[in-house]
């Protein structure tokens, strides 16, 4: 099963790819998780890929493109894989279906998250991850156990340095205007699926993993 999961900044991506990528056996991976990996790491692709994120820009297409071409190489993404916040340009993704020309594999399903951009910018800013394992909260509607610290593996938990009001106007602006057009651009190719991102986490991945069944 190939995978992409879309949506604007704070849809839930993260979230629900967890669940569906754990469903299907394949591996979650985001583009985002990378970049704050390399980030942590002070590598150079990290180094370069603070400056974009840090101001709510995106990172170069073609530096996310290399990245995103080896990461599908690999040998856990032989069955299969879940891509969550990638292609996020139209220039990502006429170079990714080259990429996948070349593998000769297709795409079974492009999810597409639906929700209000009022909500957005409040499960933005509630917004917690753990810093080892990745996994995501909210301060709101999805806590942790004990406040500050990660169910699965007891880490502290951290805020992301992009998730304040500032950088969310710039990212929303982004995702308007660069990512939104894919949402055509999939439908084209009849691979689009609309969901519902609105409401509880493990309701709505039960109804995402339903409706890619059902595709
Ligand atoms: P969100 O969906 O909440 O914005 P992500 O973790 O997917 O969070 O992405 C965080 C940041 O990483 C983005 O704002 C962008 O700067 C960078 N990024 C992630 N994926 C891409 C991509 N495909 N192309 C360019 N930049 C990206
Ligand atoms: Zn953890």
């Amino acid at each position: 099963m190939r995978l992409l999961i879309m949506g604007a900044p704070g849809a839930g991506k993260g979230t629900y790819a967890e669940g569906i990528s754990k469903h299907f056996g394949i591996p979650h991976i985001s583009t985002g998780d990378i970049f704050r990996q390399a980030m942590q790491e002070e590598t150079p692709m990290g180094i370069l890929a603070k400056s974009f994120i840090d101001k709510g820009h995106l990172v170069p297409d073609d530096v996310t493109n290399e990245i995103v071409k080896e990461r599908i190489q690999k040998a856990d993404c032989l069955d299969g894989f879940l891509l969550d916040g990638y292609p996020r340009t139209t220039q990502q993704a006429v170079e990714f279906d080259k990429i996948l020309k070349v593998l000769e594999i297709k795409l079974d399903v492009v999810v597409n998250l639906l929700v209000d951009e009022s909500l957005i910018v409040s499960r933005i800013v509630n917004r917690r991850l753990c810093p080892t394992c990745g996994k995501g909260y909210n301060l709101i509607t999805l806590k942790p156990k004990q406040d500050g610290v990660c169910d699965d593996c007891g880490t502290e938990l951290y805020q992301r340095k992009d998730d304040n009001e500032e950088t969310i106007k710039s990212r929303l602006s982004v995702y308007n205007e660069q990512t939104k057009p894919l949402i055509d651009y999939y439908n084209k190719q009849n691979v689009l699926l609309n969901v519902n991102g609105e409401g509880d986490a493990k309701v709505v991945t039960k109804e995402i993993i339903q409706a890619i069944e059902e595709f």
